[in-house]
């Protein structure tokens, strides 16, 4: 029963083909033992089981170029010890990726047969997140290593007939969860993160082909891709992430079905998309992301608005398309160079586009905004995009009130202009503005003017001859000496 429920949940995902070979493996590691050598995978020693015999390939230390010195100290701290309390123990996905194509993963992921359970039983430092599927994540410090347990194929979560957590007596039972490392390995989006680093004897083990992909540089969905992305959505956000991060191609069968699929990206929370839009376009390769996404027509699941006002550019100035590579653009700079960036700044020039659409400016593009409906058109369109990517308010707050300033910027007059120097969104406000200027929206001469303002400002606050303070300092008032003094 069990098996041909197994059966029916793979060929749904066009998993069948590819898993089966890999579980015949899997039960003759269980029969025959787990030699701790590559070995164990030879099929030429099996006669049980008739060619065509386990397809995970069992790279050895020699043949690979993933070294420990590259592993971070807590990570391996994190595998031995698992592995020294019996368990198996890989590093798998960005981390085996990335080190194998030299570059530095953003964090090591570990997978283990050892239960969430297990792991808090080694480690002090651990906390268990979720609920279905439940994480370990051992702390040290800032860095956090994510221990899975292995996945199984059959996700009871995923299927039609049963349960997903059961509660008896008050425990939480999660039948069926937990598989095998073969299991885990099909679930898995990509070939390429598919692989894992085995810490018993430092070879890699590649289930899914990974290998081959990784060295010519593509990107393959495991599995059948409509049936991977039926299943998940945001994996062809993670194909694009992917691609433009590493330089590689979506492999054509993989990239096919993204236009049609991309409208189910709707169903995907608010919330999950923000995270995922952090990494799209704040981790340093916004410009070559964002030129996918438009591509593949997943821009316009996650802006519709902005989209809309892209594709009705009808006079080229402003040039929209200029403003938003230019505001990416710039923050892949200040990613490069290590300053801070914030999701405030992006967002608002994301939906700038959008908000001067609702204005309808026409030919008044190049009148000063009126600040009523700036304001209106700034709420209406923040309405609109937060059903698509949620924005937490500690961003919304600040992008409103740099989007506001942007009228008073435009009429740099008197004392008033010089108090807007010292606003606390002066900056961001400013910064703003040159995008604006660039783009053709408002005039070169106005940025400039801005651009020398402040420099005066700042050499005479450098000289204290500031003649019109922001702010007049509070005389201290003299304390009554006490009693006792
Ligand atoms: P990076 O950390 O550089 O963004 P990564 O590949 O490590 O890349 P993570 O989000 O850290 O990505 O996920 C770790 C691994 O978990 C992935 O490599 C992949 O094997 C698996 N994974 C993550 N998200 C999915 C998903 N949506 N579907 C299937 N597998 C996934
Ligand atoms: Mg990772």
């Amino acid at each position: 029963m069990a098996s041909q429920g197994r059966d029916n949940w793979l060929s749904a995902r066009g998993l069948k083909t590819l898993v089966d070979p890999v579980c015949r493996a899997w039960r003759r590691v269980v029969l025959y033992g787990h030699s701790k050598t590559s070995q164990a995978w030879n099929p030429v020693t099996d006669e049980q089981f008739p060619s065509p015999l386990p397809t995970a390939r069992v790279i050895p230390r020699a043949e690979h170029p993933i070294s420990r010195a590259s592993i971070s100290d807590n990570a391996l701290k994190v595998l031995y010890r698992l592995k020294n309390a019996g368990y198996q123990a890989y590093l798998v996905g960005g981390g085996v990726r990335d080190l194998f194509l030299g570059r530095e993963p953003k964090d090591f992921d570990v997978a283990t047969d050892a239960h969430p359970e297990d792991v808090r039983e080694l480690f002090r430092n651990c906390r268990l997140i979720g609920r279905r599927f439940r994480l370990a994540h051992v702390h040290f410090g800032r860095e956090i290593i994510e221990v899975a347990t292995f996945r199984a194929l059959h996700d009871p979560a995923t299927s039609d007939d049963s349960d997903d957590v059961k509660i008896e007596d008050g425990r939480v039972l999660r039948d069926n969860v937990y598989g095998t490392v073969e299991e885990d390995a099909m679930r898995r989006d990509f070939t390429i993160n598919s692989l894992y680093y085995n810490i018993a004897d430092f070879s890699i083990l590649d289930f899914a082909d990974g290998m081959p992909d990784l060295e010519s540089g593509v990107l393959r969905l495991i599995g059948d891709p409509e049936a991977r992305y039926r299943e998940d959505a945001v994996r062809m956000l993670r194909a694009v992430r992917f691609a433009a991060k590493l330089g590689f191609r979506i492999h054509d069968d993989t990239a096919k079905p993204i236009p049609d699929m991309a409208v189910t990206l709707e169903h995907i929370p608010q919330a999950r998309l923000f995270e995922e839009v952090l990494k799209l376009l704040m981790a340093g390769q916004g410009v070559a992301t964002y030129q996918l996404l438009r591509r593949y027509g997943l821009f316009r699941q996650l802006f519709p608005e902005t989209e809309a006002a892209l594709a009705s550019e009808a006079s080229m100035v402003p040039s929209w398309e200029r403003f938003i590579m230019r505001s990416i653009e710039n923050t892949d700079q200040r990613v490069s160079e290590g300053k801070p960036v914030t999701p405030a700044f992006l967002f608002a020039a994301l939906l700038w586009p959008a908000i001067m659409q609702r204005m309808d400016r026409g030919d008044e593009i190049t009148e000063p905004l009126e600040p009523e409906l700036l304001q209106e058109a700034v709420s209406d369109a923040l309405v609109v995009q937060l059903q698509r990517v949620a924005l937490p308010k500690r961003f919304s707050i600040p992008l409103r009130e740099m989007l506001l300033l942007q009228p008073r910027l435009e009429r740099p007059k008197g004392k008033r202009a010089k108090r807007l120097l010292g606003h606390p969104r002066f900056r961001a406000a400013y910064d703003f503005l040159l995008l604006r200027a660039e783009a053709g929206e408002v005039s070169d001469s106005l940025a400039k003017l801005w651009t020398d303002m402040q420099a005066s400002g700042e050499n005479r606050t450098a000289e204290g001859s500031m003649e019109d303070p922001p702010q007049r300092r509070r005389r201290r008032r003299r304390r009554r000496p006490g009693p006792e003094a």
